[in-house]
């Protein structure tokens, strides 16, 4: 088994489920009492937060570079940042380490694409769903069409991440409002959902709609499942 490197903190309340999932998917795959190989890196998201919000992505990019080349020195196999917002960066930081960064967004496309899914609902921080990266590799790589929230509910969306999920809070009514806006998107023509921010997952289930959600958490990890286990 190959050792992986996870960047966590981002935040926390989901670094928790990326371990947790990563060693159920391992304790399934082989048995016994295999588990996991991880070093976890953890940051403090204050420091990331603010400046994600100052729009400051090559200081992000230089810190998690640093981070990613400090776990490929400690002989990490392959890199999983766990946070969608952070693969905004996740190309530049690729460019300064030799070991694969496992990219969240092209796992989660291949796995749309295998569903024959097509016109796809992203839901994610303001970054994740307006800025672009996401959305372009989504349609330029992988000829899929990506449809986001009208912006009041972009905004909802954003706001319900950081004050909410980040601090551990689940509120009945803002699931509600989530599956409104889901809905909503199915009204437009979306045939599944992109759950895109490690949040999300722990706020919505697919029983909770009718459409095929798209747990990035786990197609995120068992992609890094499948690249540090060898069959
Ligand atoms: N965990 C979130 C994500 O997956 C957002 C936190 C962040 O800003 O990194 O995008």
């Amino acid at each position: 088994m190959k050792l992986l490197g996870l960047i966590g903190g981002m935040s926390w309340e989901n670094t928790i489920d990326y371990y947790r999932i990563l060693n159920e998917m391992i304790k399934s795959k082989l048995g016994g009492w295999n588990s996991a190989k991880i070093i976890l890196y953890s940051v403090n998201f204050e420091e990331i937060l603010s400046l994600q919000n100052n729009e400051e992505w090559d200081i992000i990019a230089d810190k998690v570079s640093q981070i990613c080349i400090t776990l490929e020195k400690a002989n990490c196999s392959a890199i999983v940042i766990c946070s969608n917002t952070m693969h905004k960066i996740a190309d530049q930081v690729q460019e300064k380490i030799v070991i694969p960064i496992i990219n969240v967004i092209d796992e989660t496309a291949k796995a749309i694409k295998e569903r024959n899914v097509e016109t796809i609902g992203l839901l994610g921080t303001k970054f994740t769903m307006e800025s672009g990266f996401y959305i372009e590799k989504l349609k330029d790589k992988y000829n899929l069409n990506p449809i986001i929230p009208k912006e009041l509910n972009r905004k909802y969306i954003h706001n319900a991440i950081y004050d909410e999920f980040a601090k551990g809070i689940f509120l009945d009514e803002t699931k509600i409002k989530f599956l409104d806006i889901i809905e909503n998107l199915e009204k437009r023509g979306v045939q599944g959902i992109i759950l895109g921010c490690t949040e999300l997952p722990l706020l919505i289930k697919q029983e909770d709609v009718n459409i095929p959600l798209f747990n990035i958490l786990k197609i995120h990890l068992k992609a890094a499942v499948d690249f540090c286990v060898e069959d």
